[in-house]
């Protein structure tokens, strides 16, 4: 069975997608089968790892309006061993299957259909749009955990406490093994005062919920890093575009950090 880690935060460019898609091809690097699964109709992972609109003729909405199996949509990354389930903008029109009183199931849609790759893949990573609407309700209602990017900027807890509700929620109701799996401070500068804040204020709240390399006292945050920024413009993982960069030997922590 795989492991399946959902990526989320309804603040938009906190960046969630860029910690999906090096989160996952830092596990697919470390040997490890990985299906990323791009839930966003804007479709910013699927275009991080190189794809554009004409390389797929279908993507993840046809699985979840049940015309398509998710195997038959995954496409194969450069990266060995890192599988992608494309998105397109076409997605949006999920939410009136969703809306639709018919539908009994509509928090589960995306969860049925990983039945059918469960077992081919060591972890599923799925990343999430900013909104706590129906598709990030999906994508929650599907994993074993959320990894939750705080961005190192002012505002960063906002609305923080709206998502650990909808968590929390989600795990007394549909998904009892739901569970946080930690906080990743991201975009982080130590030369900001600011930065320095936010993560300060994760240590007070969430201390035992922040990742670690092992037995170091810090936790890993991923620093802002012109790489980082630069690698989805080359349809490339940072880890393959400036694999000595900080930005990737953060990203490579946090994927060891899952895996001991
Ligand atoms: P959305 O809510 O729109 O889906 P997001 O949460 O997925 O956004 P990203 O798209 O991952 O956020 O990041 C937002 C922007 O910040 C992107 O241009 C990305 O390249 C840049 N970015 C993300 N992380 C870093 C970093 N550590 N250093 C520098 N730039 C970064
Ligand atoms: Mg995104």
């Amino acid at each position: 069975m795989s492991e399946i880690i959902c990526i989320a935060n309804q603040k938009g460019g906190v960046g969630k997608t860029t910690t999906a898609v090096n989160l996952a091809a830092s596990l697919a690097d470390s040997g490890k089968k990985v299906l990323l699964i791009d839930a966003d109709p804007q479709s910013n992972a699927t275009t991080s790892l190189g794809f554009s609109r004409n390389d797929y003729e279908f993507n993840i909405y046809h699985v979840l309006s049940g015309s398509k199996k998710l195997s038959e949509i995954v496409l194969k990354s450069d990266i060995e061993k890192l599988h992608l389930a494309p998105s397109n903008i076409g997605l949006v029109g999920i939410e009136k299957e969703f809306h639709n009183p018919k539908n009994k199931h509509k928090e589960l849609m995306l969860k049925n259909t990983l039945k059918d790759v469960e077992d081919s893949y060591d972890f599923i990573v799925i990343d999430s749009p900013p909104a706590l609407g129906p598709i990030t309700i999906n994508a929650l209602s599907a994993a074993n955990s959320v990894i939750i990017p705080i961005q190192c900027e002012f505002f960063a807890l906002e609305g923080l406490a709206q998502l650990l509700n909808t968590v929390s929620l989600l795990k007394k109701t549909i998904n009892p093994k739901l569970s946080i799996k930690g906080f990743l401070p991201t975009m982080y500068s130590a030369q900001n005062n600011l930065s320095k804040q936010v993560l300060a204020d994760l240590d007070r709240h969430f201390k035992d919920k922040l990742f670690h390399v092992k037995g170091e006292e810090e936790c890993i945050v991923i620093p802002r890093n012109v790489k980082i920024a630069e690698s989805p413009s080359f349809g490339q993982p940072v880890i393959n575009y400036a694999a000595t960069s900080k930005g990737s030997v953060a990203y490579k922590n946090l994927a060891n950090a899952l895996l001991v």
